[in-house]
């Protein structure tokens, strides 16, 4: 079952012997395979998180799983120093998807991305005297220094600071307030285009084309983190594809290794060429083993034709979804397989729990909206099941409040 010796007590052991960031996971994971998971105890969940819309092609996808063995018995690593063949045919993939000139940047991480685009557009901003950065309120970019500071979540971003970078924030979705913050001097307008730890939030219409037109007139870099939206999730290769507007800096992750760590900052137009020899770093970022996965997620995709079964399968699930009538369900949110159940009380930490004794893996993203994103290849049937189990697993969470 596991590759692993058999434990108990794993929650006492986790807790002992890893620092207490994530708190105790509910789960164990011990293996996967296409959009089921079982535990260390041999039970069964439909995924319907996919750690966070990163198990793309769902779990042990055997493109993947030939992509990265084959590559791995061939070359695993060439640092830097050295090209290799899986990291250029990744970057020119990336581009053509995007239809545009561009260069890229590989990481191990979305947080690293967008590091990696931090320090692009300071780069930039120190030839026209810009200053100050804007960022949405409740946006999400990541954990290090930089990342953390762009990220609009007070809570975890006050008890780091001073970061030593001028952030200013707005409310997401609001175009007169980004009109207002966004001036000559300022150097780039960061955003996501779907904001997900704010719990899987669209921006009103028009609100990209809005901060495209800002930056257009200002000199601004838009930078779009596609880290969770990127890579099929929302139906189309990119979440501002569907808006028809092109960004100047994209970074991604999550998704495009198909459980493999690699991100990428992506330069389009004259934006890749900011950084010169010398200006950045990463031993690992474009790893051999990372990229030929990142290859096979692409072109999966693109074979199984992915993209149009997302919207299908998405609507699906959001249409099966606003169907349900019950006391604790308010509503359903986002695009493609990408979807928040909105909540009439603060209880998602308990729909998780009883969710996850019905045997499907969700996830509690604020108190009152859980969060849907499963693999990309997530079948009509297990849609529907899902869907089905909803209100007995609504009920357990209003059973378990009283
Ligand atoms: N940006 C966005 C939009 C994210 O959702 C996340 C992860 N939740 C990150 C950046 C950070 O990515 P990572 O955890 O790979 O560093």
């Amino acid at each position: 079952m596991s590759l692993w010796p058999q434990y108990d007590k794993w929650a006492d052991r986790f807790t002992r012997a890893l620092m207490p960031t994530y708190g105790v996971p509910p789960v164990a994971l011990a293996r996967g395979e296409g959009c089921t998971v079982w535990d260390v105890d041999g039970n069964a969940y439909l995924d319907f998180i996919a750690g966070i819309a990163v198990s793309s092609l769902g779990h042990a996808h055997p493109a993947v799983v030939r992509a990265v063995s084959e590559q791995v018995a061939t070359i695993a690593h060439t640092s830097n120093l050295f090209i290799h063949q899986p990291e250029v045919l990744l970057a020119e993939r990336l581009l053509d998807l995007l239809g545009h000139d561009g260069r890229v940047f590989f990481t191990n991480s979305g947080t690293e991305a967008n590091e990696a685009a931090l320090k692009l557009v300071r780069r930039h901003a120190a030839s026209r005297g810009a200053t100050y950065v804007v960022a949405a309120e409740h946006g999400f970019h990541g954990r290090t220094m930089g990342a953390l500071a762009l990220t609009g979540k007070a809570a975890i971003r006050e008890p780091f600071g001073p970061f030593g970078i001028d952030v200013r924030f707005v409310p997401y979705g609001d175009v007169a307030a980004l009109r207002d913050a966004v001036t000559d001097t300022c150097a780039a307008v960061f955003l996501e285009p779907v904001q997900g730890e704010a719990g899987v939030v669209p921006p009103p219409p028009g609100y990209l084309a809005a901060a495209r037109e800002v930056c257009d007139a200002t000199g601004a870099v838009l930078v779009l983190d596609e880290v969770q939206s990127g890579i099929g999730r929302t139906g189309a290769w990119f979440a501002h594809q569907r808006e028809g507007v092109v960004p100047d800096v994209l970074t991604l992750a999550k998704g495009l290794g198909g459980g493999l760590p690699i991100g990428a900052c992506i330069g389009l137009g004259r934006f890749g060429q900011v950084f010169g020899t010398g200006d950045h770093g990463s031993t690992f970022g474009g790893n051999p083993v990372a990229c030929a996965a990142a290859l096979a997620v692409l072109d999966t995709i693109d074979k199984e034709d992915l993209l149009a079964h997302v919207t299908k399968v998405g609507e699906q699930l959001a249409d099966g979804i606003a169907a349900i009538q019950h006391p604790l369900l308010a509503g359903v949110r986002g695009v493609g397989l990408w979807r928040a159940v909105q909540l009439t009380q603060p209880v998602a930490a308990r729909v998780q729990a009883a969710a996850k004794d019905a045997g499907f893996l969700v996830n509690a993203v604020q108190p009152d909206a859980v969060r849907l994103a499963p693999p990309l290849i997530v079948t009509a049937d297990e849609v529907r099941r899902l869907v089905e189990a909803l209100p007995a697993i609504l009920d357990g969470a209003l059973v378990k409040e009283s």
